[in-house]
This record gives C-alpha cells, sequence and structure tokens, in this order.
C-alpha cells in the first residue's frame, strides 16, 4: 500500500464510489487532551481535520477521532457542551471513530472505574490504567495488524488495555503478555496508545482508510435526523 493510493482499496467498488463521492471530512474532538497531535499528523498526510467543540462542527464531520487525554474530563465537558447525546446518537448511527487512549475508553460499552456510562459504541471493556503507577508511561515496538512494514513504537500512557471484546471486534495488537491493545469493530478503532505523540502517520493512515470505506455517515445521520438506530449492536455477533 502506497501513500498515493491512500484509501483507495482499488478493487473494491464501493471504495471507489465513495472515495470520488466526496473524501470525508475528519474531525478530532477537542475539548481536552492531545488534539493538536492529531491534528498535526494527519496534516503531515496532507488531510486538514476539523477541530470539534459544538454541535454544529460535530454534524459537519464525516468522522471523528478522539483523543488522548483524561477521560473523566473529556466526558464532562461533552456533557456540559451538549456533545455527548449527539456523540452517543452519531457513533450509533455508523459514523467512523477512533479513540486513542482516554477516547478509546470513552467508546468502549463497559469502563469500570469511570463515574457515569461511557458512549458504548464499542464491544469491548476497557480496563483504565491498567499498568499501574510504576510503569504508567512505557514505549513498546509493537506488530498493528494492518500496518506494513517496521514495528509501530506505541507510546503507552496510563493506558488501558481491552478486555471482554465482543464477537465483532477484531485484535489488531497485543503486549507480548498477550493483552490486547488494539481494536477494531466495523469502522471504530481502538488503541491504549499514542500514535498521535509520535511521527509515525500509519495508524492514521489506517484510520484513514476506514473512514474513506465507510458509508457516509455524515449522510446517514442527516436522513436519519441523527436519530439512527443502533444497528451496529444487535448485530455485532
Ligand atoms: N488514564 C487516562 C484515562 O483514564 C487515559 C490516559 C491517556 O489518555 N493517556 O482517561
Amino acid at each position: 500500500m502506497t501513500d498515493s493510493d491512500r484509501g483507495a482499496l482499488p478493487g473494491s467498488p464501493e471504495a471507489g464510489a465513495a472515495a470520488e463521492a466526496r473524501a470525508p471530512r475528519i474531525g478530532v474532538l477537542a475539548l481536552q487532551g492531545d488534539f493538536r497531535e492529531h491534528r498535526a499528523l494527519l496534516r503531515a498526510l496532507g488531510v486538514e481535520a476539523a477541530l470539534v467543540r459544538t454541535l454544529a462542527e460535530l454534524h459537519a464531520v464525516d468522522a471523528l477521532i478522539l483523543p488522548g487525554g483524561e477521560s473523566t474530563t473529556i466526558a464532562r465537558l461533552a456533557r456540559s457542551s451538549g456533545l455527548w447525546e449527539p456523540l452517543r446518537a452519531r457513533l450509533a448511527g455508523g459514523m467512523p471513530a477512533w479513540g486513542t487512549c482516554a477516547g478509546a475508553i470513552l467508546l468502549a460499552r463497559e469502563v469500570p472505574g469511570l463515574d457515569r456510562e461511557p458512549l458504548g459504541a464499542m464491544a469491548m471493556r476497557a480496563r483504565r490504567n491498567a499498568f499501574g503507577r510504576q510503569i504508567d508511561s512505557f514505549e513498546e515496538p509493537l506488530a498493528v495488524a494492518g500496518v506494513d512494514g517496521p514495528l509501530h513504537r506505541a507510546v503507552f500512557i496510563r493506558a488501558p488495555v481491552f478486555e471482554a471484546l465482543g464477537a465483532g471486534v477484531e485484535v489488531l495488537a497485543r503486549l507480548p503478555d498477550g493483552r490486547v491493545v488494539a481494536a477494531r469493530e466495523g469502522a471504530l478503532l481502538a488503541t491504549a496508545f499514542h500514535p498521535e505523540l509520535t511521527e509515525d502517520p500509519r495508524l492514521h493512515a489506517l484510520f484513514l482508510d476506514l473512514a474513506r470505506v465507510a458509508p457516509t455517515s455524515a449522510a446517514l445521520a442527516r436522513t436519519s435526523g441523527l436519530a439512527a438506530a443502533p444497528e451496529a449492536a444487535g448485530a455485532a455477533g
């Protein structure tokens, strides 16, 4: 796969049609955390991402990155800014999304210790701060499914691990001890680590691929008045 055919999956008619219709508009949830770093890496790939802080900004994007930071803070700010329920609805309606660390925690269906319900879009449990205080931050060279070439030097900071994965959830990367740190369910991507804090844009390229082949969710959301049925929930198995 090369940069010039990024996202094309040339053999796939849907992919071609979607890409020809319009490149998906990528947003980065910018309430707290390392959203600037995500935007910078996307820019390195030639994609100008929109920062999302308001309902109008959420409606204007087709796919969303939820950055690393502090999941409780991001959730609190999303609620106070009126974004939480619309976010849930967009995710239920099939909007491609990628959560890194805190963002992945919010995407999960079950999060022990979170002081509120997570967004619940991905059928898995995110165990927060899974590495304890002594090694709350480390790097690990990781093989990630869908990422060709050298190992990704994954940066973990008070990271979660993903457990109790639903049948529709595909493991993309594990630590040497077997714990799952990257997963995908349809057009949803979760990484316990922070590609945005590295100079390796391959995970961002992977997400752009997912966003490009997914049906244009903004169109879905518009036609459904944002009240899309959570069709993925029952169909995951
Ligand atoms: N431990 C944080 C949380 O629970 C996540 C840390 C991070 O995003 N680097 O939200």
